[in-house]
């Protein structure tokens, strides 16, 4: 395979991005290959080399690179009408009347321009409404790159994770173990009558891919209740994927007061949206005195592409066709590993994959979860499987990033750069490319 030109572009690049990339996770090694064009569930890059894409924007792209003709039609007629004004358009209510009608617990909604973004608000917002400082979060849990969330340590012990941060941020946010229902009757016990919010992934999405244990989110739900703090659904990732239209919450049977959302719901453009119950959404300004204000929020052309994404999804059998696809894959997998790699556990549901590169697992594999661990008791895998983000990070993920992801590339897939992050399935996506994917994982893993 030629990288002659990705080559050169990142030299380039060195000069003039830091670490010649936008967003730190895209500068994989020794450089990264620059894409020249997106065709189906397929990328092509600089040099005309082919990847199948399962990495598809880091998860926005439902859809695949080539967009249904009424998705592309509504994108371009409002870019070719404006492209945004200062003043509101129908489109925003129509995006908005499509998510609250589908997603259970959201009645009223905010817009804005990132899944950080969202988050960033959605914290103000819960501190505004209950007039209290602090958030639970789960340890090594992804929200974006905002200073409230961006905190290592267990507990109340916690610091910053990154230069830049002041350490009066961490004092604000305690940390739990996702998945451990005592650490979070403890730190409700200790600090209870402060906490204005937990707020998580329903089930991790950055790091690694961790299903919720039975019970987990009805604790969560049930100690908010009783504490008179928030719950907040970090639905960034799993928002119109897990679950379809009506989101992880809804396959969970979960109630949170407030949802975020973003990638998917801009079909493929800058967005975010802060949702839940109207008594709560409306202390945002201008209905309620909660700060928040954006330049782009709302951009006509981002909520056409999200509309007709969703719409579309609707009517067709999108959701159906990538589960199928994903269970396909993860089988696939899990039949890979049983006779190459039996100590790795394949990890995801819907459209959502990773194979995990655990370093210990049983010797049996009966009864053991299909399609993806599901952290089922009666798995034998059940004691070895991750059950948070320290669990991932334990796993073999320099093996997993400096020889699996490269050998995965020259073999025509492109996944995520790190053990950490989940890959995806989209609807241009092929019986013919789950093939090819598991002939690739067979032979680099
Ligand atoms: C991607 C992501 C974010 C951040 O969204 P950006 O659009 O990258 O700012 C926040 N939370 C979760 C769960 C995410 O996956």
């Amino acid at each position: 395979m030629n990288h002659e030109q990705s080559r050169a572009l990142y030299d380039r690049a060195l000069s003039v991005l830091p670490g010649g990339v936008n967003s730190s996770v895209r500068a994989t090694r020794p450089y990264p290959f620059f894409v020249e064009k997106g065709d189906g569930g397929h990328v092509i890059d600089a040099d005309g080399n082919r990847y199948i894409d399962f990495v598809l924007g880091y998860g926005p792209l439902l859809l695949g690179h080539s967009l249904p003709e009424q998705v592309q039609s509504a994108i371009q007629q409002h870019a070719a009408e404006g492209p945004m004004y200062g003043a509101p358009t129908e489109v925003e209510v129509e995006l908005a009347e499509f998510v609250t009608r589908h997603v259970p617990s959201v009645e009223m909604l905010r817009f804005v321009n990132s899944g950080t973004e969202a988050t960033v608000s959605a914290v103000r917002l819960a501190r505004g409404y209950t007039g209290r400082d602090k958030i639970v979060v789960m340890q090594s849990g992804y929200h974006g790159a905002q200073e409230s969330t961006l905190v290592e340590g267990e507990g109340d012990h916690t610091a910053p994770s990154s230069p830049g941060i002041p350490e009066s941020f961490a004092e604000h946010t305690l940390t739990v173990p996702f998945n451990d229902e005592e650490a979070a009757h403890e730190v409700f016990e200790e600090h209870g009558d402060d906490i204005a919010a937990v707020l998580t992934e329903p089930i991790l999405g950055n790091y690694g891919i961790v299903h919720p244990v039975e019970g987990y989110h009805e604790t969560l739900r049930e100690l908010c209740d009783d504490h008179g703090s928030l719950l907040i659904f970090d639905e960034v990732i799993t928002g119109f994927r897990v679950g379809g239209l009506q989101c992880a919450q809804g396959a969970f049977g979960i109630d949170p007061d407030i949802t975020t959302f973003g990638k998917i719901v801009g079909g493929g453009f800058p967005v975010g949206a802060i949702g839940g119950k109207s008594e709560i959404i409306e202390q945002f300004t201008p209905a309620g005195d909660v700060f928040q204000s954006g330049t782009f929020s709302g951009h006509p052309v981002t909520m056409a592409a999200g509309l007709e994404t969703l719409r579309y999804a609707a009517e067709h059998d999108v959701y159906s066709h990538v589960n199928e696809l994903g269970d396909r894959l993860r089988s696939g997998l899990q039949d890979i590993l049983r006779d190459q790699a039996p100590e790795y556990t394949v990890v995801g549901r819907d459209s959502m994959f990773k194979v995990i590169f655990t370093r210990d697992g049983p010797d049996s594999f009966d009864g053991h979860c299909e399609a993806g661990c599901r952290q089922q008791e009666s798995c034998p895998r059940f004691d070895y499987c991750p059950k948070n983000g320290g669990d991932v990070k334990q796993a073999e993920t320099e093996r997993w990033e400096r020889l699996f992801w490269p050998a995965m590339k020259d073999r025509g897939v492109f996944l995520t750069a790190n053990q950490f992050e989940s890959q995806f399935i989209c609807d241009a996506h092929t019986g013919e490319d789950i093939e090819n994917a598991l002939e690739a994982y067979k032979e680099a893993i």
